[in-house]
């Protein structure tokens, strides 16, 4: 250990010594470090991201065999005159270069670098933050547990998710994936790898869950574990009538407290304006067996179409009652009669829904496109205006790709978490999940679409509806401090202990490099 560090320090005082910016390659390679990588391919790849708009080459890759492999690195840029960025990468799978590090080193989390380990009590389990959210589950299940809290998309690393906040359906009941960790180790931007949790180093736990990487790298997290259900009754309902679609959605959050069996597992909603179903590489589900055709149920109201989507999830012992527990819950909704679309799968299967339309986009040459994606946070209360003035305004009848709709409560989120919610009990998701393309119609254009994000933005800010960006992007730090709000003292001063040369995660552009 003590020799691969001491060759890290080598490397890092090379790259001080020549200049960073007039490095030499070659330089490097001599060091014959077989952490450090100048391959043109990997660097190539690290300079993009799943979002497709920008590109930033770092200087060298680096794949850490462990934590102490990070914090030999961290500690380097750290200590040297001069210092480098440092970015961990989980899976690649922002939008706007989040985990870019130009002119510096991108550490390549993804791959396990220590094996997961369940607890004897079956309450958690440790795994290494570059893993990625299926291999957590895959590994997980052989003991019949899983995590509790989860993203739509799985190929995501812990340390990528955990960085955001890690929302899905499951958050109204269990709050984000960031409520529910444990404990963490973590690489300061100070080269140090410290144990943190509520208890102990609380103040640099909860500045990492939701931190942006600003304030360190994640190379553990002990993540809360649940008994996992056998199967999974998905089913969606459509709706028209936009009130009642969220009146609906609000009050199977609210049913948070309520022992398992009287509410849903996960509540979701998508948004269906005009070609929505056949663009909407999530939509699958809607077969052409399916006894309603979509079209004929699509009102007066400007074409536009709402499907609350919610699961329950249940084991062969409770197989018996799973139709009445779901039959006492639908009774509730005011969904347009005879759009009940029901569908009944393993657990696994459900969890792992997206790879499927991934495997689908990919064979089609259309998932290594570029992404505009937009995410807000929106007040429970201004949610009716931003249906009128977005899905039924802004977007005309064209969306190039899913839009996502659910509440969550906020008191399942930690205030003193690093992350920024709107400043009500209840906010919406409202996430724009489009794909550009070349050479089609304007409409699907990477332009047209960012301009689009641009409006609905400028038409949120204009009707002053406060909402809060997730998986935010912004270029200036005027920006930032007015999206952390009341949070940027504490967000600055987070960031002037744990990371007081600004080495981190440079790609989120927040702060200005300090070296
Ligand atoms: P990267 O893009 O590699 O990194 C993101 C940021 O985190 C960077 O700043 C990076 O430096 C930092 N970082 C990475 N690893 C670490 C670490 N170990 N320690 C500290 N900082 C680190 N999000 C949701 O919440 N819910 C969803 O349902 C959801 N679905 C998605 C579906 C798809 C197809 C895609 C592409 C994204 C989705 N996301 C979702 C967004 C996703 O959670 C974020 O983009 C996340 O950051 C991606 O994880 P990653 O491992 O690829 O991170």
């Amino acid at each position: 250990m003590a020799t691969k560090f001491v060759l890290t320090l080598a490397l890092c005082r090379l790259i001080v010594t020549v200049g960073l910016m007039s490095l030499d390659p070659r330089e490097l390679i001599g060091i014959n470090d077989h952490r450090f990588s100048l391959d043109p391919a990997q660097l190539e790849s690290a300079s993009r991201d799943f979002g497709g708009q920008n590109q930033a080459e770092p200087l060298a890759i680096f794949h850490p065999t462990s934590a102490d492999d990070i914090r030999g690195l961290v500690q380097a840029a750290y200590e040297s005159g001069h210092g480098w960025a440092v970015s961990a990468r989980g899976h690649g799978h922002s939008i706007n270069g989040q985990a870019h590090a130009k002119n510096g080193v991108v550490i390549e989390m993804s791959g396990s670098k220590q094996l997961p380990r369940v607890d004897e009590s079956l309450k958690y389990v440790d795994v290494w933050g570059g893993e990625l959210w299926i291999d957590v589950l895959n590994y997980t299940l052989r003991y019949g547990v899983a995590p509790k809290s989860w993203t739509d998309y799985l190929y995501l690393s812990v340390g990528g998710t955990l960085s955001n906040a890690g929302i899905s359906g499951q958050a109204f009941n269990h709050g984000p994936q960031i409520s529910n960790v444990y404990e963490l180790d973590v690489v300061t931007g100070k080269g140090e790898l410290r144990t943190c949790s509520e208890e102990q180093d609380s103040e640099l736990f909860h500045a990492v869950l939701g931190g942006l990487g600003q304030f360190g790298i994640i190379t553990r997290a002990r993540i809360a574990l649940e008994s996992a259900p056998q199967r999974v009754r998905w089913i969606r309902l459509l709706y028209s009538n936009f009130s009642r679609f969220t009146h609906d959605q609000e009050y199977l959050i609210s049913l948070h407290m309520l022992p398992a069996a009287q509410k849903f597992d996960y509540v979701e909603g998508f948004v269906i304006v005009d070609e929505g179903l056949i663009n909407n590489w999530r939509s699958s589900f809607f077969s052409p067996s399916n006894p309603v055709k979509i079209s004929s149920v699509v009102g007066a109201n400007g074409g536009v179409l709402y499907c609350l989507e919610i699961t329950k999830n249940y084991d062969q012992s409770s197989a018996h009652t799973i139709d009445q527990e779901v039959g006492e819950l639908l009774k509730e909704l005011q969904y347009i009669p005879a759009t009940e679309f029901t569908t009944d799968l393993p657990y696994v299967n459900f969890l792992n829904r997206v790879h499927k339309a991934e495997v689908k986009l990919r064979s089609k040459g259309l998932w290594e496109v570029p992404h505009p994606w937009l995410n807000l946070f929106i007040p429970k209360s201004r949610i009716d205006e931003f249906d009128k003035g977005v899905f039924r305004g802004i977007l005309g009848n064209k969306t190039s790709g899913p839009i996502l709709i659910y509440p969550m409560n906020k008191n399942k989120w930690d205030e003193r978490s690093s992350v920024v919610t709107p400043d009500e009990e209840v906010f919406y998701l409202v996430a724009l999940l489009r794909s550009a393309l070349d050479g089609g119609e304007e409409t699907q254009t990477l332009k047209y679409l960012s301009d689009q994000n641009r409006q609905i933005l400028r038409f949120c800010d204009d009707a002053g509806i406060k909402i809060k960006q997730y998986l935010p992007h912004y270029n200036t730090q005027k920006q930032w401090m007015d999206h952390f709000g009341d949070k940027w003292p504490t967000i600055y001063q987070r960031k002037m202990e744990f990371d007081p040369k600004h080495i981190l995660a440079t790609g989120q552009r927040i702060f200005q490099p300090n070296f």
